[in-house]
């Protein structure tokens, strides 16, 4: 096998579309990741390194190769996912790939195929050169993890092991260790539906939604002067949705909110949730009932991380002269990882500023120096 340049790998990658339809059952293009896990295996197979394909859910598969070093001390996991979000409002051709000016454009080039397109490089070229003293490095390639988080789940589940982990997003080639966690439920009222003209004959679902926002208003204030992290902040809740009622001319017997809340190291969205519902049942006396929840990933916290922090680093700064270590507002896979017992931080090519943009670009020259540090990460 040819070793692809760096350009071709990430115009075979951004022109496999691989969109997480974000919870409706849509298959077909160009949703679900399957293109990308079969380019994926393919390459695994023509490097000759030993891979496995691990079932998600239908259509998705994660794809997890190993390079093996003999005398490693010790062994590194590099994690990146294969689904985009969609391509809706875009003004390019999202899968076309095309090249201008050293920037490849499209749907998924910064998030977060340039750094997979990285990660493969780095990968390729340890299992070419052999080099002595490196690192083992499993490079798990997941899916869904622009929705909720199945891929990473059943990777861990699996229970995969390493010293420390690399999750590949778009940091500017700069070190981030902590980010806040997000878990999200719907919350809702019911009263009776009866004709508009004799209101009192009925409950209406959406007055005693008011009252449950005023307290939940209240309680959103209350957490954000609860201790905050030191670099995260406080933890803060917002409502983002709301639906009832089924015409103007009936009193509602339903409505629903959708709840953002985000997390800091230490919390949990179960507990988050708990915690809510406890507290707002004291602040109003109007019945609600709060769904599970449907969606939760932790904050990433940085306290176990000193040692990948500090490795990372200095390959960092072999290759760019300096670094940074940042708190970040996105969350990533790396708070998972680091949950099942691998301390992970995020590091990659590109600017989070162009993930999920309209015309989403990554410069090439980026991910080749990304490639670099990744290569003397597992050489140091
Ligand atoms: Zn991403």
């Amino acid at each position: 096998m040819m070793n692809p340049s760096i350009p071709d790998l990430l115009r075979d990658l951004v022109s496999r579309p691989s969109v997480n339809p974000m919870g409706p059952d849509l298959r077909g293009h160009p949703y679900l990741e399957a293109g990308v896990t079969a380019y994926l295996e393919d390459y695994f197979r023509a490097l000759n390194v030993p891979f496995t394909r691990q079932s998600v859910a239908p259509e998705r598969e994660n794809i997890v190769a190993r390079f093996e070093s003999p005398g490693a001390t010790r062994t590194i996991l590099w994690e990146v996912h294969q689904d985009t979000v969609p391509v809706v409002g875009m003004t390019i051709d999202p899968f076309a790939a095309e090249i201008r000016d050293g920037k490849l454009h499209g749907r998924g080039a910064c998030d977060v195929k340039g750094g997979m397109t990285a990660m493969l490089t780095a990968f390729t070229r340890l299992v070419r050169e052999r080099p002595a003293g490196a690192a083992n490095v499993i490079l798990a390639c997941t899916v869904d993890e622009e929705h909720t988080f199945l891929g990473i789940q059943e990777l861990m589940n699996q229970g995969i092991k390493a010293d420390f982990a690399i999750v590949a997003e778009p940091t500017l080639l700069q070190i981030v260790d902590a980010h806040k966690g997000v878990a999200r439920w719907k919350l809702r009222t019911e009263g009776r539906a009866c004709h508009s003209s004799r209101p009192d004959q009925g409950i209406n679902a959406i007055y005693r939604m008011g009252h449950v926002l005023a307290a939940i208003d209240q309680y959103a204030a209350e957490l954000a002067v609860t201790p905050a992290h030191p670099r995260l902040g406080p933890p803060t809740l917002s409502v983002g949705r709301i639906e009832g009622g089924v015409s103007v001319n009936t009193v509602p017997d339903s409505c629903v909110i959708e709840i953002d809340r985000r997390l800091i190291p230490g919390e949990s969205g179960q507990g988050a949730r708990e915690h809510f519902i406890n507290r707002v049942r004291e602040l109003t006396t109007v019945p609600f009932v709060c769904d599970p929840l449907w969606m939760a990933c932790p904050a990433l916290d940085p306290s176990n991380s000193d040692t990948v922090r500090q490795l990372l680093g200095q390959a960092i700064d072999a290759v760019e002269g300096s670094h940074e270590v940042l708190a970040v507002p996105f969350g990533t896979d790396a708070s998972t990882v680091t949950n099942a017992g691998i301390p992970a931080v995020v590091f990659g090519p590109g600017d989070i500023r162009q993930a999920h943009t309209k015309d989403e670009w990554i410069e090439l020259a980026q991910i080749e120096r990304a490639a670099e540090i990744l290569f003397k990460l597992a050489t140091i």
